[in-house]
């Protein structure tokens, strides 16, 4: 057996860091990271054999849970039948058809292969629609690793305290504007100012990427007020809430329709799928209808059209009503572990996604976020850890339930609470 310290070792010669996406390095909160040898239902298993809870569900993608059988079922067919074909083909219909079924304001969806993309080719779009090159972002929203995107860009860079990212020309980023989330009137002077340059604003529907921090009443409307008054698009971006949140995403829980949405995660059923979307008007100035260039050798997959379409078409309304029940009965028992011994805190939902702050204020935005008393996330993460519950391992992330946490493993959660929080109680800054 090679244990996950041994597998550590070797991957950190070849790989930098040891992972390929930096968060799972635990650089946070310390410690060597399991590595996973296989999942099943709402459990993880690392390559010693031991079993956690897993509440971070892949970073959303596993909503009914890993290996859920009918998810199972439809890559095993699809295998069958060929694994890459580079024409069309009926499965990458039938995915964009669900879409478009769900949410009203998408007309018309462009399939991709990561929520990077998506964002990316969102707002080379908007450039293109609009002819403007400016693009307004909110500190704290991560939008995946698109150079114009990475600036204040939340959870990756705040946890790995890089303010911005050697390798981003000044030029890349120079278009961008980032202003504080949840704050109204520092777009309108933004748009005051030059609104008549800005392509887009760009956010994230309902925050994870800095913990939970949804938006107050009325500002995704606001969001979307101000850019139609300016002749900028609204990109709501639901790679996160987006079939999470409700069956059509954080849009069912407010209405606000977008001009482009963003998609990942959840609608590549564990595949390598994403998609933006939108208005058709817009859409239709995309090659080859229009002069907007995008393209994908391995976009529109068919495993991964199987695997988003299965996991789609399973996410019934008693789906998402056991992961509102898992997310707040957890929300609640945590908040009742920490308040019995005296921890300042605070859980903040968005949608079914939620997360644990340090702090006795609500919190806003990403200087909120900042504030909080973060130093005792480690501690707690590392007794639920040991106890068998995999958590993010970042006091920046959202916490990730599925439809198969079923009452054994929540209770399995619940028991290993009073522990970690009374690390989280001992702990001390710096
Ligand atoms: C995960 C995420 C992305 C990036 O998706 P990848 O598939 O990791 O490239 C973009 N936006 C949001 C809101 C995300 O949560």
């Amino acid at each position: 057996m090679t244990t996950s310290s041994q597998w550590f070792e070797r991957a950190q010669k070849v790989t930098p860091g040891g992972v390929n996406s930096p968060v799972r390095a635990f650089g946070a909160v310390g410690g060597t990271p399991p590595f996973m040898a296989s999942a099943s239902g709402p459990y993880l298993t690392d390559t010693e054999g031991k079993e956690y809870v897993d509440l971070i569900c892949s970073w959303g993608p596993m909503i009914l849970g890993h290996r859920h059988p009918a998810v199972l079922e439809a890559v095993q067919a699809a295998l069958q039948r060929g694994t890459s074909f580079g024409a069309p083909s009926g499965g990458e219909v039938e995915l964009a058809e669900e879409i478009v079924a769900r949410v009203d304001p998408v007309e018309q969806v462009r399939l991709v292969n990561s929520g990077t993309e998506a964002t990316m080719s969102a707002i080379r779009l908007a450039r293109g629609f609009t002819g403007r090159n400016k693009i307004l972002k909110f500190a704290g929203c991560y939008h995946g690793h698109v150079d114009a995107l990475l600036a204040s860009a939340g959870s990756g860079l705040a946890t790995f305290a890089l303010p911005d990212t050697p390798g981003v020309t000044g030029a890349q980023a120079g278009d961008t504007i980032v202003v504080p989330y949840n704050d109204l009137p520092a777009v309108e002077k933004v748009f005051a100012e030059i609104g008549d340059e800005i392509a887009c604003v760009i956010t994230e529907a309902a925050p994870g990427n800095m913990g939970a921090v949804p938006p107050l009443p009325g500002f995704n409307a606001g969001l979307k007020e101000i850019t139609a008054r300016h002749g900028a698009l609204f990109i709501s971006d639901e790679v996160m809430t987006g079939f999470r949140a409700s069956r059509s995403g954080w849009y069912g829980r407010d209405q606000v329709a977008p001009d482009l949405v963003t998609y990942g995660k959840v609608m590549g059923g564990g595949f390598p799928a994403a998609a933006f979307g939108g208005r058709a008007d817009i859409m239709q100035h995309l090659a080859p209808s229009g002069p907007v260039y995008q393209a994908g050798t391995l976009s529109g997959n068919p495993l991964a059209t199987a695997a988003g379409l299965a996991t789609l078409r399973h996410c019934t309304p008693e789906v998402y009503a056991r992961l509102e029940e898992v997310s707040s009965t957890l929300g609640r028992e945590v908040s009742a572990a920490l308040s019995g011994v005296g921890v300042a805190h605070r859980v903040q939902y968005s949608g079914t996604m939620f997360s644990v702050f340090f702090t006795e204020n609500a919190v806003v935005d990403f200087d909120d976020v900042q504030a909080t008393e973060s130093y005792r996330y480690t501690a707690f993460f590392h007794e639920m850890l040991r106890q068998g519950v995999y958590l993010p391992p970042s006091p920046f992330e959202a916490w990730f339930v599925s439809a198969s946490h079923d009452d054994t493993a929540v209770n399995r959660v619940i028991d290993a609470l009073p522990a970690a929080a009374a690390g989280a109680a001992a702990a001390t800054a710096g």
